[in-house]
């Protein structure tokens, strides 16, 4: 493995060199994370997709690489391992170059290839703003992902996605940022993602709503500017208060809310877009090591300024089901203005910003600062919706073999297929074409008389699989269903129409 040092020594060295340049935030950001990167293999996958996608550009005008680069260094920044930083460099290869996957295998091996593949594979799903069926296209994000990095891969190629939205067609930058609300972010969120969650949301935001958006700039924004020097106050007395005190401070800060999200806010009947109403317009955050020094700190600022009743909210020993930790309270600060307070260790910190993901920095975080770790943390057990598919800490000792265990065995027993049109149906596993149609509608059940799957004709009693894109053929003469069809239907929906009408014919 090189070094770090003699890396940066030798890009340093070369630095005529055009795409050293580009090279080094990526090595910078690979610093900060405490992992085992080998970075002549990240070198040689930067190398390989550069040249995949050379004479490409980007609608911006930029080079290709400038794409698969960015997303790669928002991985890093996550902490995530090797072969994921190397997947997001590589992420666009087989789709947009003439190297295929075996290329990617050949080079950088299976376990690279196979994330490469589930992204590849994630590109088919498209949203197309039905409400009814994003909960499905959640779910089956979550399901054809058979490696939970593949998501964070997509997440972070979204991200960037983004960002560069504004070089795109309008209707395909507002089909773009609705699907990003909607399923990204909403996937992030239910990860316990915050950082990505709200990234994705105040990317997405002027795209899906203009004018909302343009209200929150001039209306409300200035409005936290404002709030944030008051904050800024408050920070100065809460430091010299816990020094007296003897708490060690990780860090203070004033963290305005996201403008996404206090527009959802903003807009809930109770607040009635009044922005007096909110409370944590800015909130303080602060951050210690240690749970004991979070319920003294309570203590302390308690002491010092009257809580609202009502308003202390405990998630360290009750957790969000996304798994975030914190203690909130609301007090009277100085002159009488309200302000929130988040109190919260190093390590809910992490949790809180970036999910599941930072399930790498833990651990290598726990070898390190066994001190600083602090006891009675317990990093969230359940992530309430996938909680059947997850046993934390138990099972699995290394981390990254957790993620890669983390395959969705929540939807074991479920499909996910897709109409023609691409919205989803959610489907019992070894579902035929059938039990599709039987879900699509009563006469379609009734009438059908073959399938495409993919395209390719065929027959009834097809097994379908995630991610098929399934087509009916119905014939308006057919009088009833076959009863040979309760030999493979597989939902009660469609067994019990079958012999239903069946039997009256
Ligand atoms: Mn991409």
């Amino acid at each position: 493995m090189a070094s770090v040092d003699d890396l940066i020594k030798a890009i340093k060295q070369n630095s005529s060199n055009r795409q050293s340049s580009h090279r080094l935030p990526i090595i910078a950001n690979l610093r900060k994370s405490n992992h085992n990167v080998d970075l002549d293999m990240i070198r040689l996958a930067y190398d390989f997709a550069e040249q995949a996608h050379q004479g490409q550009a980007r609608k911006s005008g930029e080079p290709y690489i400038e794409h698969p680069l960015q997303t790669a260094i928002t991985l890093a920044k996550m902490g995530l391992d090797q072969d994921t930083i190397i997947a997001g460099l590589l992420h666009d290869v087989p789709e947009d170059t003439k190297f295929n996957l075996v290329d990617v295998e050949k080079n950088f091996g299976p376990e690279v290839a196979n994330l490469v593949a589930g992204i590849t594979k994630l590109g088919i799903i498209k949203y197309r703003g039905i409400e009814k069926y994003a909960e499905n296209l959640r779910k089956m994000f979550i399901s054809m992902a058979q490696d939970i990095r593949i998501i964070l891969i997509k997440m972070a190629d979204r991200l960037h996605n983004l960002k560069t939205l504004k070089y795109l067609p309008p209707e395909k930058q507002k089909r773009i940022a609705q699907e990003s609300l909607e399923i990204y972010a909403s996937i992030a969120n239910r990860l316990g993602m915050g950082q990505i969650k709200g990234e994705i949301e105040d990317l997405a935001f002027p795209y899906v709503l203009p004018e909302e958006y343009r209200w929150m700039k001039e209306e409300i924004l200035p409005k936290i500017e404002l709030k944030m020097e008051h904050v800024e106050q408050v920070i100065k007395t809460i430091r010299k208060e816990l020094a007296k005190n003897r708490i060690q401070i990780v860090s203070i800060h004033g963290r305005p809310k996201r403008l996404y999200s206090l527009y959802k806010k903003l807009i809930k009947p109770h607040y009635n877009r009044d922005v007096s109403k909110i409370y944590d317009l800015v909130a303080t955050r602060i951050i210690v090591t240690s749970v004991a020094d979070c319920y003294k700190v309570l203590g302390i600022l308690h002491q010092l300024w009257k809580p609202l009743p009502g308003r202390i909210k405990d998630y360290i020993a009750q957790p969000k089901p996304n798994g975030y930790q914190s203690l909130h309270t609301t007090i009277f600060g100085p002159e009488g203005k309200i302000v929130e307070l988040q109190i919260r260790t190093n390590k809910m910190h992490e949790q809180a910003e970036y999910g599941i993901a930072a399930h790498w920095h833990y651990k290598e975080w726990d070898k390190k600062n066994k001190k600083i770790a602090g006891k009675g943390y317990t990093p969230p057990e359940k992530l309430k919706w996938i909680q059947d598919l997850v046993n934390w800490q138990k099972e699995i000792q290394d981390s990254q073999q957790y993620l890669t265990s983390l395959t969705v065995d929540v939807f074991k027993n479920r499909i996910f297929v897709l109409t023609p049109k691409g919205d989803v149906i959610d489907l019992p596993e070894e579902a035929t074409p059938v039990d599709f149609a039987y879900h699509v509608h009563t006469y379609i059940g009734d009438h059908c008389s073959g399938s495409r799957i993919n395209g390719q004709i065929a027959s009834l009693d097809t097994v379908l699989k995630n991610g098929d894109v399934v087509e009916i053929i119905t014939d308006k003469n057919r009088k009833a269903p076959s009863r040979d069809w309760l030999k493979f239907a597989k939902t009660q929906a469609a067994r019990g129409k079958i012999r239903n009408r069946a039997r009256n014919h």
